[in-house]
């Protein structure tokens, strides 16, 4: 009768939480397994199982198909089911691909069938799921600047160690950039650059990086929602009132990266600053990278991290042609600063192409995601010449 032990422990991935979980369930089962003969046979006991476990655990081995519904897109799609969607991306592309718009959008409608994959939280008593949460909570470290939500940091590689990185997010403070009206709302450039910002920060320290985030924002961590609210209480690194006047507020930042730049001399170090307002108008383009002219360096980094958004591209988006731009087009930031650096202009937010992408948090997340492949990519191409 105890034989519903090992069954749960095979479904599990040794990951703590499930192991929890597999003990509770493996004691529940022989509980009702004990009971069986109340019932008719132990088969009936097995029916009530999955009807208590809502069908969630047996549902790791088989497939999983769902319906589309309108307005779902890949990513929010396998979010519901449970399933990380940067993980398996991927995967559900290859498994759906005669059923997908252009290689990456649904038919709303149609039924999807979703990768196999451990299941990250199963509904169950709470104060297991608790248990859960504090265990998984012990793998990261916690960084108050993401939010509460997102602010454990899981180590996924030791790959960027050695490199230091200056992230800032463009505008902010009583500046909010370029505005737009969306649903009835105003939206502004500073809070979604602020947020794809801090998830490209959770990426790289995510891969042992050190990061310094310079333009931060107290009480806004990552936000899952469409429409950010403004405030104007971001400061600059650390505790910095920012500036009103355009030049000050520009000479503030560049000031800050260069001292820190001083102060980590020797190592590895690159700067990436993130706008959502590009310059071009009527042209088909979504992302424009610039660089020092005269910065090999800065010009692997943006050209590092063009190469992943043009791959991506190719492989998700095989009907859209993609292009990016260099130059430093006589940027006061990317002409003044000291370390190598990219400065990434994602889209434009009164673009309404545009603004459909950067206003989904799942964008953000893959565009966060995208430049820290690049970015990844540069590192370990290495320095070129001898670091500074
Ligand atoms: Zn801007």
């Amino acid at each position: 009768m105890g034989r519903g032990f090992p069954v749960f422990f095979c479904l599990c991935n040794f990951a703590w939480d499930n192991v929890i979980l597999g003990i509770v369930f493996g004691f529940l089962t022989e509980r009702i397994l004990m009971r069986a003969r109340n019932f008719k046979n132990t088969s009936q006991a097995i029916l009530i199982l999955a009807i208590l476990f809502n069908g969630q655990l047996f549902a790791q081995d088989s497939l999983i198909t769902v319906k589309a519904e309108r307005g779902d897109g890949i990513l929010s799609l396998l979010r519901k089911q449970g399933v990380n969607p940067y993980d398996h991306y991927d995967d559900f592309i290859a498994m759906n691909m005669d059923n997908l718009r252009d290689s990456v959008h649904l038919y709303a409608g149609r039924n999807y069938r979703i990768p196999p994959v451990k299941i990250d939280t199963v509904p169950i008593v709470d104060s297991i799921q608790k248990k859960a949460a504090e265990i998984k909570k012990g793998v990261g470290k916690e960084y108050e600047i993401f939010g509460k939500k997102h602010s454990v940091v899981v180590s996924k590689s030791e790959r960027l160690k050695e490199a230091v990185y200056y992230l800032i997010s463009g505008h902010g403070g009583p500046d909010p950039g370029a505005m737009a009206i969306y649903g009835g709302k105003s939206i502004a450039e500073d809070e979604y650059a602020y947020d794809i910002t801090l998830r490209l920060a959770k990426e790289l320290l995510s891969h042992g990086a050190t990061v310094y985030v310079i333009i931060r924002d107290p009480n806004d961590g990552i936000r899952d929602e469409r429409v950010l609210k403004i405030d104007r209480d971001e400061v600059a690194y650390i505790g910095k009132k920012i500036p009103l006047n355009h030049v000050a507020r520009l000479k503030q930042r560049v000031d800050i990266v260069n001292k820190l730049h001083k102060m980590n001399r020797g190592k590895f170090q690159r700067l990436i600053v993130t706008h959502v307002d590009s310059r071009s108008k009527g042209q088909n383009i979504d992302v424009f990278f610039y660089h020092h002219q005269k910065s090999k360096n800065g010009k692997k980094l943006a050209e590092s991290i063009h190469a992943t958004f043009g791959k991506k591209y190719k492989k998700y988006q095989p009907n859209r042609t993609y292009s990016g731009s260099f130059g430093d087009r006589g940027l006061y930031l990317v002409k003044n600063t000291h370390p190598a650096m990219a400065y990434i202009e994602i889209g434009n937010i009164r673009n309404k192409k545009d603004q459909k992408r950067i206003l989904e948090p799942d964008n953000r997340q893959a565009l966060a995601k995208w430049i820290s492949e690049g970015v990844i990519l540069d590192f370990e191409s290495g320095e070129i010449g001898r670091i500074r």
